[in-house]
């Protein structure tokens, strides 16, 4: 479903649902509910600041994630899933700000005053972006660079239409195999010595980013560090 310009004009205008309950509308510059404004299960500093998992889901001692740190603000609970779901699938892009907004502070609190080249983002299955007419994962590099200050580069990696749907793989490897099918970069990609935030939406094995970020570096890319809006947590029983 694309949205015209109106509608986003008409969505800046008039109240938004709740990112968590979205039962209550809350005026077009606020994000939360009264009730709910308590109840973002935020990330607060509590995850490995390496895989970006919390700590009884940390797989850095087994394997190195694939990338070299994680920014992530939110635990994706169900209210959580739902939120970015609607995001993703419903055409609520007016919660980009919002998420774009949690996982800047994020950024600042987790890598500090780090120098990043450019940001980048984690590519969108190309029928899927021709449905949805938009790209989540764009949408929120895009207000990131607004926020942080830095500017967006892409078109080197790609989705390269195959494989199934990640979320749709069982287990930690079956979900590797899948992101090694889906994204590839291009041949005459130059990323030497530079330093990259890698966004995406949501952080669930790390394959996805692992991925993306192993791609960069054969490109030659000196880092490749992730900032996704929610990680799973094996607490809040969606894995
Ligand atoms: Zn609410
Ligand atoms: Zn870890």
């Amino acid at each position: 479903m694309k949205t015209t310009l109106s509608e986003r004009l008409l969505s800046l205008i008039f109240p938004h649902k709740c990112f968590l309950c979205r039962s209550e509308s809350v005026p077009a510059d606020v994000w939360l509910c009264d009730r709910c404004l308590s109840e973002l299960p935020l990330t607060s500093g509590a995850l490995c600041r390496r895989c970006g998992k919390a700590p009884e889901d940390c797989v850095c001692k087994e394997d190195s994630p694939g990338f070299d740190g994680a920014a992530v603000p939110l635990f994706y609970t169900d209210a959580v899933a739902r939120g970015i779901g609607s995001f993703k699938y419903q055409g609520k892009r007016y919660y980009a700000p919002f998420l774009a907004e949690l996982m800047a502070q994020s950024v600042r609190e987790t890598y500090g005053d780090m120098q990043f080249s450019a940001i980048t983002y984690v590519p969108l299955h190309p029928a899927k972006l021709r449905r949805r007419g938009y790209c989540q994962t764009r949408l929120l590099a895009d207000e990131l660079s607004a926020l942080l200050g830095i500017p967006v580069e892409s078109g080197f990696l790609r989705h390269t239409g195959k494989g199934g749907a990640q979320m749709e793989q069982k287990g930690p490897e079956a979900r590797k195999e899948n992101a090694r099918l889906s994204f590839a970069i291009r041949k005459d990609t130059k990323l030497q010595g530079r330093i990259f935030l890698l966004v995406d939406d949501v952080l669930t094995t790390g394959a996805t980013a692992g991925r993306c970020a192993g791609l960069m570096r054969q490109k030659g890319a000196q880092a490749v560090y992730l900032a996704a809006a929610a990680t799973t947590c094996y607490r809040h029983r969606i894995q």
